[in-house]
């Protein structure tokens, strides 16, 4: 057995699962923290990202433990956008001069599964589903869950948070002063919809991302290994041409026979989605420190969620893990010298990428679409 002490993970989604395998690999027994039941028992949250786009960033971090090659099995790669203009036919973009280069759809619940089985494989991690954390106090580690079976306490030398936008762990480090946050919310929210197979096959083109850029608003398609489509709309969440806009059934045929003509005759239930799937919200969230006292410290979305118009949380949240490992690697595993030398070395790439992707959702709704763009872009691959 180990000599190490414990270290508890808060969150066991994709951040969570991953930095897991990477302690484990390190020696350390790990206990995970999950608020939800099992995912591996089958229940899917309707409407809820689905699928999301990995790339280089993120595959790096699954192949330092092996796993790249199982999650790309089922991994559809997109060369580039196709954009579908209101008339006339769609025009694809590659994302690179040769086409060699792609981005992966990759199905979100089968990535976060593939990364639990791989933690829970490991001697010394144990998963702990149904614990939610509602307290923690930073100064010894101790944490407060809430279960099917009432409160619990447990405590860890060390407490890493991983437990996504909304972070217990950040709120409780907040409740003590210890940091501060801010939390920029768009007016624009997202609704999945879906494309089914057609007559057996994809109804669009699996080798792209789909964008349907609209000027104020969007909706952009990824395949699914199952060959059908989930299509994301990002609209203003009030006010004209938003979700709350369109009240009835036949408001919503009319609104997407007018702007998204090419959808109608591929989504047979576009009306049972669009009134029920959740409108999620978009945001970016920043806080510092990322660590206090090298004993609790935020990872992944815990510490910079942000809009997902780069498709690069999830494969930053994965490049927090391997810089985490290095740190420890490079401080003979002093957590107190390791933890801020990781927040020094994320923290400016997590702010670059977080305004990136919030320039970016005006390129992708807006500019893509302008002939200016596509001329720049023949140029650039000339
Ligand atoms: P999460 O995935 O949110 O996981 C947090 C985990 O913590 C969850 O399992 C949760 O149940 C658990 N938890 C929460 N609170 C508690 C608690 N109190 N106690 C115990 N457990 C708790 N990223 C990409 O890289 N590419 C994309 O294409 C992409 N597309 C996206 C599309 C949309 C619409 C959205 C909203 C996001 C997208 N992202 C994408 C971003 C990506 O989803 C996130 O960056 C990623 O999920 C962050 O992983 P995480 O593990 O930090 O947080």
């Amino acid at each position: 057995m180990s000599e190490r002490e414990e270290i508890a993970v808060v969150g066991a989604g994709l951040a969570g699962c991953l930095l897991a395998c990477y302690l484990a690999r390190r020696g350390y027994p790990v206990a995970l923290y999950e608020r939800r039941p099992d995912p591996r028992t089958g229940r899917v949250e309707r409407g809820r990202s689905i699928n999301l786009a990995l790339s280089e960033r993120g595959l790096d971090a699954l192949r330092r433990i092996g796993l790249e090659r199982q999650v790309m099995a089922d991994a559809l790669p997109m060369r580039g956008r196709m954009i579908h203009p209101v008339e006339g036919e769609p025009q694809f973009q590659s994302y690179s001069s040769g086409g060699d280069r792609a981005i992966n759809s990759i199905s979100r619940g089968a990535l976060n599964n593939a990364l639990l089985n791989a933690a829970a494989a490991l001697p010394g991690v144990r998963v702990a589903f149904d614990h939610r954390l509602v307290g923690l106090d930073p100064a010894n580690g101790e944490m407060t869950f809430e279960t099917p079976q009432g409160k619990v306490s447990a405590a860890a030398s060390v407490v890493l948070g991983a437990d996504g936008a909304g972070s217990a762990v950040r709120g409780q480090l907040l409740g003590y002063g210890a940091l501060t946050e801010s939390l920029d919310f768009l007016d624009y929210g997202y609704k999945e919809l879906t494309i089914p197979p057609l007559g057996g096959d994809f109804a669009l083109d699996p080798g792209a991302l789909h964008i349907w850029p609209r000027g104020t608003s969007m909706m952009i398609a990824l395949p699914n290994p199952d060959r059908s489509f989930t299509c994301t709309l990002f609209w203003p969440t009030h006010g004209t041409a938003s979700f709350a806009s369109l009240g009835s059934p036949a408001a919503i045929e009319r609104y997407f026979a007018i702007h998204y003509p090419d959808l109608i005759p591929l989504a047979p239930n576009l009306v049972d989605d669009y009134q029920h799937n959740p409108v999620g919200v978009l945001g970016t969230v920043r806080c510092t420190p990322w660590q206090v006292a090298g004993k609790v410290g935020l990872l992944g979305d815990a510490a910079h969620a942000i809009v997902p118009f780069y498709g690069q949380g999830a494969n930053c949240a994965f490049e927090d893990v391997v810089e985490l490992d290095r740190c420890l690697d490079e401080c003979g595993d002093d957590w107190s010298a390791a933890l801020p030398l990781y927040q020094r070395r994320r923290q400016a790439n997590a702010e670059a990428i977080a305004r990136m992707a919030l320039a970016n959702f005006v390129e992708m709704r807006d500019k893509v679409a302008s002939p200016v763009f596509q001329t720049r872009k023949k140029i650039e691959h000339a």
